[in-house]
């Protein structure tokens, strides 16, 4: 029996990004802010609709150098969640910044809002939510209160590509929007990352920080690093992104489909849609179930089954090995909860309709 995997990345036609790539045989230009990462940029800012998008080698340089670049004094506080791939809390750490853990939400996985303000100290510097499997945190209360405290807000939107909310994408919230192309994600770039904003300022600082500081051939204004995204992978994007919209619709049946199977199921909670606010991307599909017994007998037998859902986040990132006892001991029950029951089940544009029904089935068996 075929494996199910949870994801697969999207891929062009072989011939068309073939052809695509062409060219840089002439040229010999396969880097270094090319014509074809250039290109990238403005098709993203239009899909985006904002202003600046900083193409970068991948989501976590795209995080890690979006927070250096609002320069926050060493040892600043950032109020994030646990409730994420570890690269955000990395991200910020890797920063010389100090991660104070906030609570989730049990509706829909996104950071508490209502918790945001008791987390405030006079060291609280930055805010970094996470719109958690695309779904969208409380973008009007978080902003309010980054005014209220004059507070930086960098929005890790690695799950929310193209996602809007209120009839505004999302990438217009907050200081920063972070991006992620890695091949798992719904538009990928093999790997490769974006900070999207409304700030030229921020944009050029971004171009110094993935470019080593150069701006001449004599001129270095800062310490940079390397994050530049080179051709090959901007024209996989080109490639990509011209069936991106075509790729959520397919995936937007298949979870209808799950939805179909799985609502009538005690025992399963699907994750919260709210059609009213949010435009979705369909990226991921998580069920919670009643405790973690269940969860990891379910995710076993589907493994036996060759089929493979993630427990994705477990553990929660302040239980990570590596920050684990070293932060602020705040309550994190839901985020713990949530980690303990929560599997991300199979979903890819072409996943068939009948391997649903399989996993389902097992699912529906196990309750
Ligand atoms: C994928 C992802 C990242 C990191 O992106 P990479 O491109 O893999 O470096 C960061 N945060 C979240 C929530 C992600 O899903």
């Amino acid at each position: 029996m075929d494996k199910i995997q949870v994801t697969k990345s999207s891929m062009p036609k072989y011939e068309e990004y073939i052809n695509m790539i062409k060219p840089l045989w002439d040229s010999c230009w396969i880097t270094n802010m090319g014509e074809y990462h250039q290109k990238l940029e403005e098709e993203l800012k239009e899909y985006l609709k904002v202003s600046n998008v900083s193409l970068v080698v991948n989501g976590h340089m795209a995080l890690e150098m979006s927070l250096q670049a609002m320069n926050f004094p060493e040892g600043g506080e950032v109020i994030t969640t646990p409730f994420t791939f570890i690269s955000t809390t990395h991200a910020i750490v890797r920063n010389g910044l100090v991660p104070v853990f906030c609570d989730i939400k049990l509706g829909d996985y996104t950071i508490d809002e209502d918790l945001i303000e008791s987390l405030i100290t006079e060291k609280t510097v930055a805010i970094v939510p996470v719109h958690v499997y695309g779904n969208i945190c409380n973008i009007d209360k978080i902003q309010r209160i980054a005014e209220k405290y004059n507070l930086k807000v960098i929005y890790d939107a690695c799950h929310a590509f193209g996602e809007s909310y209120n009839g505004v994408d999302v990438s217009n919230f907050g200081d920063a929007s972070v991006f992620s192309f890695h091949a798992t994600k719904v538009f990928n770039t093999i790997e490769g990352g974006a900070v999207a904003s409304n700030s030229r300022e921020l944009y050029d600082r971004i171009y110094n920080l993935k470019n080593f500081g150069i701006r001449g051939e004599e001129l270095i204004v800062e310490v940079g690093a390397n994050a530049k995204l080179n051709e090959f992978s901007a024209i996989m994007g080109i490639c990509n992104l011209k069936y991106v919209q075509k790729n959520i619709e397919l995936r937007k049946d298949r979870v209808n489909y799950y939805i179909h199977k799985l609502s009538d199921l005690e025992g399963v909670v699907i994750q919260r849609y709210d059609h009213s606010k949010v435009k979705y991307n369909y990226g991921y599909f998580s069920v919670r179930f009643r405790d973690k017994i269940t969860r990891d007998r379910i995710r076993d037998v589907l493994m036996e089954n060759g089929i493979v859902a993630r427990k994705y986040f477990y553990p929660i990132t302040a239980d990570a090995d590596c920050f684990k006892g070293k932060y602020k001991n705040n309550k994190l029950d839901v985020s713990r909860e949530v980690a303990d029951c929560i599997l991300v089940l199979p979903l890819y544009p072409d996943l068939e309709l009948e391997h649903i029904d399989r996993i389902c089935n097992i699912i529906k068996s196990l309750l």
